[in-house]
């Protein structure tokens, strides 16, 4: 039997996030991925938004998707669109990149990490006990880990096997998407009617001026409402072309489908991230509308959150109950994200009464202070993780501020690219003592240049130190003499070494 420290089921974006967090740190992690390859059908996800750049620039990747994909204004609640181009970081504003590209990037990245993908294989079941999981594949073999991620997307078999409940809210309304070739020119855009709302494009298009410009030619993606929740078979191309007829009258010639699926707004949330050895991670932890374009970003969110609690206690840093912090720190936000996609669907119902409140609201979040506020929610900002009272970076993600260091001016988020926690002392020097966490802490001597500003929040006072975490989440804020730190430092990272 093969033994690894971790097992990832499921290869799609949330995985292989898990898998390079575990590796950065050292640990041995194995993914095992269904498909044969990391090609995906069809494009999904259509891109990132500003918090999910800032994660991947904590690692030092974000240039590879920004060079690929196409930087806009792209938050928005129920298709009113937000501009996030005053808000304060480096990255204001989002990126239009599909998840076939978006993946392809990750796991490139995963494979310099030397994470072995098993593609072409299934987790069929597994069997938990008090040291090991035992997991089984389809292909006969059985894996031994320490810990399983359940990375399996919403249908996760790693959460119906380990019986964790999965409550929500059935669909109200589900929509045909494909990708397609057509004889005829499609009218492109949007188009409203009594049944919902349906789009034609093309996959291949531009961002000009804030407008989405379609490539003349090449594959069209249609998206369109059905008049009922449509049945869990997989759709056919006669499906899409009836759907096609009943909203334009016509079905364009469509033909050599690529790609034909459904989706809905079911909105479901695992009652539980964690059985024992057992965690879920993205659409196998919660499954909502993919208005808002928040399900891939989330995912990615998910598994940096708990890259590096899971590596630490593999290594042995930190009892088994920091994981239990991965539940109480994520399954909030998911619940605040899964409230926002349903709001959004009933905000985007197309009857008159509807119609004249987005109106209202679009009015209402022209406004400063709501569209700030929605604007951060939607781009994944705003998350602060209850870690107490205190100092209003407490909880919240670190800015990406220059500082002035030994070794020259160095930005916070380059400092993070190891996944190695950081203590930022801007006080008196040499006045923090963290010998005994000197193996896991960076401990950073600096001079801080700019405002400490944060998202909705505005200017806050710039603090002494700061213990960041490997995720970018501030952990303690303080001043000398290190009142908590102590205590943050061993909560977080672990038991002093002894001397
Ligand atoms: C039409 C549409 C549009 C969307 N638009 C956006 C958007 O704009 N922005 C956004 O952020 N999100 C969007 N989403 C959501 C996004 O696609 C998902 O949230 C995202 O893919 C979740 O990533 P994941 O890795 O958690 O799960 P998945 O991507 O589902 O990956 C799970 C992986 O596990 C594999 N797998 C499953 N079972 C097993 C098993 N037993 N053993 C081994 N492997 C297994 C699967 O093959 C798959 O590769 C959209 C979704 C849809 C359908």
């Amino acid at each position: 039997m093969t033994e690894h420290a971790v097992v990832i089921a499921g290869g799609g974006p949330t995985g292989l996030m898990l898998a390079a967090e575990l590796a950065l740190a050292g640990v041995d992690v194995v993914i095992v991925e269904r498909r044969a390859s990391q090609d995906l059908a069809g494009s999904r996800a259509g891109g990132l938004h500003s918090r999910t750049i800032e994660i991947f620039d904590q690692r030092g990747i974000a240039d590879r998707f920004l060079s690929k994909g196409q930087v806009a204004q792209v938050a928005g609640f129920g298709h009113i669109r937000l501009d996030i181009s005053d808000f304060p970081t480096r990255h204001n504003y989002g990126l239009g990149l599909w998840q076939n590209h978006i993946e392809r990037i990750l796991a490139d990245w995963v494979l310099e990490l030397r994470v072995p993908i098993q593609y072409g294989v299934e987790v069929t079941g597994f069997a938990q006990d008090d040291a090991g999981v035992d997991v089984k594949l389809s292909d006969g073999r059985l894996l031994r880990a320490e810990y399983l991620a359940g990375c399996d997307g919403g249908r996760s078999l790693i959460r119906k096997a380990a019986g964790i409940e999965f409550p929500g809210w059935d669909a109200t309304t589900s929509s045909l998407i494909a990708e397609v070739e057509m004889a005829e020119k499609p009218e492109l855009g949007m188009r409203r009617d009594a049944i919902g709302i349906h789009g034609i494009g093309r996959v291949e298009y531009e961002i000009r001026d804030g407008q989405v410009v379609y490539k003349d030619t090449g594959t069209v993606r249609v998206m369109v409402t059905e008049p009922n929740v449509g049945p869990a078979t997989q759709p056919t191309l006669r499906d899409l072309s009836e759907a096609l007829i009943r909203i334009y009258g016509t079905d364009y010639g469509v033909h050599s489908p690529t790609w034909i699926s459904r989706f809905s707004d079911t909105t479901r949330q695992a009652a539980a991230y964690r059985d024992r050895r057992v965690l879920l991670a993205g659409d196998a932890a919660h499954v909502h509308s993919p208005v808002g374009g928040q399900g891939l970003n989330i995912g990615v969110q998910d598994a940096v959150n708990l890259g590096w609690k899971l590596a630490q206690v593999v290594k042995g840093i930190s009892p088994d109950g920091l994981l239990d912090t991965y539940h109480a720190e994520r399954h909030p936000v998911a619940a605040r994200l899964l409230r926002n996609t349903m709001a959004q669907v009933a905000l985007l119902r197309t009857d008159d009464r509807t119609s004249a409140l987005h109106e209202v609201m679009t009015e209402l979040l022209g406004m400063h202070e709501p569209r700030k506020r929605f604007a951060a929610m939607m781009s994944g900002l705003d998350i602060r993780y209850d870690l107490g009272e205190g100092h209003p970076l407490l909880g919240r993600r670190m800015p990406d501020l220059d500082l002035v260091t030994d070794d020259g001016t160095r930005r916070v988020f380059t400092l993070l690219h190891d996944a190695r926690p950081l203590l930022l002392n801007f006080g008196e020097p040499r006045g923090l003592d963290v010998t005994r966490w000197r193996n896991r802490v960076q401990l950073i001597e600096a001079e801080c240049v700019g405002a400490w500003e944060l998202p909705v929040i505005g200017t806050v006072t710039a603090p002494t130190a700061v213990l960041v975490r490997p995720d970018g989440y501030v952990a303690w804020v303080g001043d000398p003499p290190q009142p908590g730190l102590i205590d943050a430092l061993t909560s977080w990272f672990g038991p002093p070494a002894t001397p």
